[in-house]
């Protein structure tokens, strides 16, 4: 099909592709203005649009569920750094609820470029196909896909039939996902991009990917029989080629950014070099005891100087090239390097990993009591080539080592096979297994975390007669509304505990709000200030996602301005805060404060709520919760190893002098020391609904709708829904 390319404005391409590959219909509609400026772009249109398209039947797997992948405004624009992302929005198959996720790259960019704001893609194609949007010839076509189900072998046929067919390598970005995606309900998606500055085998230049990996969105782009999504585009050109309302406004605040980077970062986290895998040292510090280790039982551990970025800086990272995934992003987190793979039907070749990030450098890492950093890019390299999300896989193989462990699980269960913490031989089989479903454990494990604690919890109650230890297995598998945890332990970040549980609505992920590092330095002192952070974080972060910003150069990166603020939470990093205000202003010619900007995000917030009260109903409340894991120590020995922090806390709500504490018995402080962790995170969560306007079960009140104009823009459907949750 032909379609006719807009210039960009404001930029906005103010237009939507549909594809509906039931019935191999493509649309192009215009975005409507009232659309666009109430729900801004990226995570917003997104979930508006899932919104539209869903109803209460409607499953991951339905054909109607769409698949949409949306940038935003100021996305793609090289003169700010930092505008590399895309948003990734369906019903997610591991949550059932909307999954979202984020990934940085140039799709986003060129997707704007090529003419639209969002694509979304319906129903389920009769064979593999690859969708590809030509923005050169204004032309969308469905074709055949390359019958390969590996994601680096398929990257190589996609570049060489573009490249065949005349077209540029940095004019070509495309999404893919492999045979992982098929095998489990979290499977990734990578966006691949040409980095033309990378050294590779003696010349330059190579394709890099970055991934969607949350939620399984992968996994419904395989369950549509997408192999490909591939976008041919290139920089629009001129004086003002985004359409700005105001371009030199928009490029002096891209310059004061970019030389807020370039003074900062060497000096500070150092994110050119060591990636976001310098967050190791810092969350494994002894007072902190916030990097995972051994399915998050300890904070810390000695060896974690092995795996950390400053390791992987100086011994494996190739520094060669710019490693911004998006041009001018001066910040270069994409760190990559190359190692031989010692597992699996490619063993013995050498391979370009990029990464691993924090998350993945945890996961595989101290999570696994793994201290063996080649084992994590190898890790990284499998999980990325078949197409499942680092994180999910990850967690959940942490959580069978613990399973191993405490003899939940024997040899006996798994026909032989055990997993056993540090056994990385063990660890890489299984990843091959699962994403090939070869073994009855590893199909369990790629359901979900919740129905391999099913799976676990019948094999130990037929093998030893005992009770179902289901509740018990509970404690410390690590998933909230099914989404297994990201890498952070929290024990001693109640903010971060409440976030988990509550404040981010896929699941127990950090985007909505990540608010473990700033807690841990001081930031939220009170009861008051952390349940306000739990309002102002996410408006900024997930405000980002709605932009088509990434947040790091935001977070990372800290303004020395902030610093001298007075009356503000300065880790919000309001100078900077300020730049982006300027961006933003520029770009859509409005006036507006940050604080204004970011406040608009309560909309699509309350949006994502309410599709989650459509799922859960009167109960939504009961799935904001964690494990106890999550909480704090779940038996006494992990009482004892932090023992002198867990009594002080103890002596200070109980009132009692630290000589009455050491005389109690371990087994009561830890029943004490629970019950009152419990309680602070409930307090917190009916704080969090009550600043929301949400009610004590956390369902959005029909008049807090109605104030932020949200309630115009639902269904009839949902407004009859909650209005009925709400007694009305
Ligand atoms: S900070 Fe890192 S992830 Fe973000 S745009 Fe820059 S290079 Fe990409």
């Amino acid at each position: 099909m032909n379609y006719t390319k807009t210039s960009l404005k404001h930029g906005y391409a103010n237009q939507i592709l549909s594809i509906d590959l039931g019935g191999s219909a493509i649309a192009v509609d215009p975005l409507s203005p009232e659309v666009r400026d109430f729900f801004i772009g990226g995570r917003g249109l997104g979930l508006y649009l899932l919104h539209r398209r869903i109803t209460a039947a409607t499953t991951a797997q339905s054909p109607e569920n769409p698949l949409i992948f949306a940038p935003g405004p100021l996305g793609g624009v090289p003169q700010f750094p930092g505008t590399s992302k895309c948003m990734a929005v369906s019903l997610s198959p591991l949550t059932h609820i909307p999954g979202v996720s984020n990934f940085g790259g140039h799709f986003g960019a060129y997707l704007k470029y090529a003419g639209f704001d969002a694509l979304e893609i319906s129903g389920i194609a009769k064979r593999n196909v690859m969708i590809v949007i030509n923005g050169f010839r204004g032309e969308i076509s469905i074709t055949d896909a390359p019958a390969i189900d590996q994601v680096f072998d398929l990257e190589q046929a996609i570049i060489e039939q573009f490249v065949q067919a005349g077209y540029d390598k940095k004019n070509m970005v495309f999404l893919t996902t492999g045979v992982g995606a098929v095998n489990t309900s979290y499977g990734c998606i990578n966006s691949h991009y040409f980095d033309a500055a990378k050294p590779a085998h003696g010349a330059k230049g190579l394709f890099r990917t970055k991934q969607a990996g949350r939620t399984g969105l992968g996994s419904v782009m395989s369950q549509k029989n997408i192999r490909a999504v591939v976008v041919l585009a290139h920089y629009p050109h001129g004086d003002n080629p985004y359409g700005a309302a105001d371009w030199n406004k928009v490029k002096q605040a891209g310059l004061k950014l970019h030389k807020i980077v370039k003074e900062v970062d060497p000096q500070s986290l150092q994110m050119y070099r060591k990636g976001s895998a310098g967050l190791i040292s810092f969350m494994n510090k002894g007072e902190y005891q916030s990097l995972p280790v051994k399915n998050y039982q300890f904070g810390s551990d000695p060896h974690a100087g092995q795996i950390c970025g400053k390791y992987y800086s100086e011994h494996l990272f190739d520094h060669r090239g710019m490693d911004g995934c998006f041009p001018g992003c001066n910040l270069r987190c994409t760190k990559g390097g190359w190692v031989t793979l010692a597992s699996g039907e490619h063993s013995g070749k050498q391979v370009w990993v990029d990464g691993p990030e924090y998350e993945t450098a945890a996961g595989f890492g101290s999570n696994l009591g793994i201290w063996h950093p080649e084992f994590i890019m190898e890790a990284n390299w499998h999980c990325d080539n078949y197409g499942i999300d680092t994180i999910t896989t990850a967690v959940i193989m942490a959580f069978l080592m613990e399973c191993y462990q405490r003899e939940y699980l024997t040899a006996e269960d798994t026909d032989g096979f055990t997993l056993h913490w540090g056994d990385e031989e063990a660890a890489l089989a299984f990843i091959h297994q699962l994403a090939r479903g070869e073994t009855a454990l590893a199909r369990a494990a790629g359901r979900s975390m919740v129905d391999l604690t099913a799976w676990i919890a019948a094999k130990y109650a037929a093998r030893t007669g005992k009770p179902d230890p289901q509740k018990d297995l509970e404690q410390f598998a690590m998933q909230t509304k099914g989404l297994p945890f990201s890498l952070y332990r929290t024990h001693r970040s109640l903010s971060m505990q409440a976030s988990y549980a509550a404040a981010s609505d896929i699941g127990a992920h950090h985007a909505a709000a990540w608010l473990v590092k700033v807690d841990l330095l001081g930031a939220f002192p009170t009861f008051e200030t952390k349940a306000k952070a739990l309002i102002t974080y996410p408006r900024v972060r997930l405000g980002n996602d709605n932009l088509g910003l990434c947040k790091l150069p935001w977070v990372d990166v800290f303004n020395p301005d902030s610093g001298g603020r007075r009356n503000t939470d300065i880790y919000i990093n309001p100078a900077s805060q300020e730049i982006y205000a300027d961006f933003y202003n520029g770009m859509l010619g409005t006036r507006m404060t940050w604080e204004k900007i970011f406040e608009q995000t309560d909309r699509d917030i309350n949006l994502q709520r309410i599709m989650n009260v459509s799922a859960f109903g009167a109960t939504t409340g009961e799935h904001d919760w964690i494990p106890d894991r999550a909480i704090g120590p779940t038996d006494d020995y992990l009482y004892d190893v932090e023992k002198e922090y867990n009594d002080e806390q103890l002596s200070g709500f109980l009132h009692k002098p630290s000589a009455y504490i050491a005389k109690m018995e371990t087994p009561e402080k830890r029943k004490l020391l629970m019950e009152h962790r419990r309680e602070e995170l409930r307090k917190l969560i009916a704080v969090y609904y009550t600043q929301r306007g949400w009610s004590n079960n956390g369902i959005p009140r029909v008049e807090t709708l109605k104030q932020i104009g949200l309630w115009d823009f639902l269904t009839e459907e949902t407004k009859t829904k909650i209005a009925a949750l709400n007694g009305q």
